[in-house]
C-alpha cells in the first residue's frame, strides 16, 4: 500500500518523502482525519504546540494500531518558549500531550529574530537530542542568516528546514542553500492552500498527459525538487491521492514550467521570517 520512499537525513535517521499536515485538525473530527491518514499510509505527521492538537495526534496514533517505530512524529517549539529552560520544558510538555517518550523530529517553529532567542532554543534542541527525547532536530522558517548563525554558534546543522514552498513561491535560493548545507527541505502549505494553482496551465497540461489530478502534479513537483511536502487534507479520497505520487513522473520541462509560476510576492500571507512574528 505504502510505496513512499524515504530520505536519509544528515544525522542518519530517515524521513518519508511525503508527510501529513495536521493544522487545523482538532477534536473528534481531527482524530478521525489523522487516524484515516495513518490508515491510508502516511508515516510522517506534522504537528506543533501552536496547533493545539498534539493530544489528538497522539490519540490517532494509538487508535491507528500502526507500530510507533513506523511513524515519524514532528512537533515545533513556539516563539514564546525559545529561552533555553522554556524550550526544554516545552518539549517535555509536548511529549506529555502526545503520550510519547520521544519525538522523531522537533523544530523551532519561527525564528522571531526581534526576540533574538532562537540560538538558545537551538541549544536546547541539541541537548534534547543528546538525552534521546528527540531523535532529529531542525528548524522552520529560517533564512540563510538564521541557519548560518545557529550552525556557527553550536557546530550542529539542522536536519530539516520546513519553509513555505508551493508553485507561487518555489524558494529556489533556499533549496540550493539547503543542498549546500546538507539540510532536507520540508514544504509547508505545499498545495498553496487557498491559492492552490490547480487550474494553472502547466499543472493542467501535466495532469492531462499523465492521467492524474492537478493536486498530484503539484505534489510530484515537490518530490522532483527534493522537497518533502506535508499536505493537509480532511478528505479521505484526497489523502489517498496526495500519497499516490510514485508511479508517474513529470518531465524536466514540466517541472520548470510549474516553477515558473513563482512570483517574488508569492507568499500566502506575507510570512517573511525576518519580520513575521509568531509566539
Ligand atoms: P496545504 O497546501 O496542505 O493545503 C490544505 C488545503 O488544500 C485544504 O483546504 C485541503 O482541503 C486542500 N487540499 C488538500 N489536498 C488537495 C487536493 N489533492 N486537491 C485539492 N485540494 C486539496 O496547506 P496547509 O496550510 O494546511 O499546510 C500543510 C501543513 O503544513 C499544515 O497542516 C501544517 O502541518 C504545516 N504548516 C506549517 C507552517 C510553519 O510555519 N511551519 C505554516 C503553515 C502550515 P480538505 O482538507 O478539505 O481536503
Amino acid at each position: 500500500m505504502n510505496n513512499v520512499p524515504t530520505y536519509t537525513l544528515n544525522d542518519g535517521t530517515t524521513l518519508p518523502a511525503v508527510g501529513f499536515g495536521t493544522y487545523p485538525l482538532r477534536n473528534a473530527e481531527g482524530i478521525e482525519a489523522i487516524t484515516g491518514a495513518l490508515a491510508n499510509g502516511y508515516r510522517l505527521l506534522d504537528t506543533a504546540v501552536n496547533y493545539e492538537n498534539e493530544e489528538e495526534v497522539g490519540e490517532a496514533l494509538r487508535r491507528s494500531g500502526v507500530p510507533r517505530d513506523q511513524v515519524r512524529v514532528t512537533s515545533k517549539i513556539p516563539g514564546r518558549h525559545h529561552a533555553y529552560d522554556a524550550a526544554i520544558a516545552s518539549t517535555r510538555e509536548s511529549l506529555q500531550r502526545l503520550g510519547l517518550d520521544h519525538l522523531d523530529l522537533h523544530l523551532i517553529h519561527w525564528p522571531n529574530p526581534s526576540r533574538d532567542l532562537y540560538v538558545e532554543a537551538w541549544q536546547a534542541l541539541v541537548e534534547l537530542q543528546k538525552q534521546g527525547l528527540v531523535r532529529s532536530i531542525g528548524v522552520s522558517n529560517f533564512t540563510e542568516a538564521h541557519l548560518r548563525r545557529i550552525i556557527s554558534e553550536t557546530g550542529v546543522t539542522p536536519a530539516v528546514n520546513q519553509i513555505e514552498l508551493h508553485p507561487l513561491f518555489p524558494q529556489a535560493e533556499m533549496r540550493a542553500l539547503h543542498d549546500e548545507l546538507g539540510i532536507r527541505t520540508e514544504a509547508w502549505s505545499p498545495m498553496g492552500k487557498r491559492q492552490g494553482q490547480y487550474d494553472a496551465a502547466p499543472v493542467q497540461a501535466a495532469a492531462a498527459r499523465l492521467g492524474v489530478t492537478p493536486g498530484q502534479v503539484i505534489l510530484r513537483w515537490h518530490v522532483q525538487l527534493g522537497s518533502v511536502p506535508i499536505p493537509k487534507s480532511a478528505t479521505p479520497s484526497r489523502q489517498v491521492e496526495n500519497l499516490s505520487l510514485f508511479d508517474f513522473e513529470l518531465t524536466d520541462a514540466e517541472v520548470a514550467d510549474i516553477s515558473a509560476l513563482g512570483r517574488p510576492d508569492g507568499r500566502l500571507f506575507g510570512g517573511d521570517p525576518d519580520t513575521h512574528e509568531e509566539l
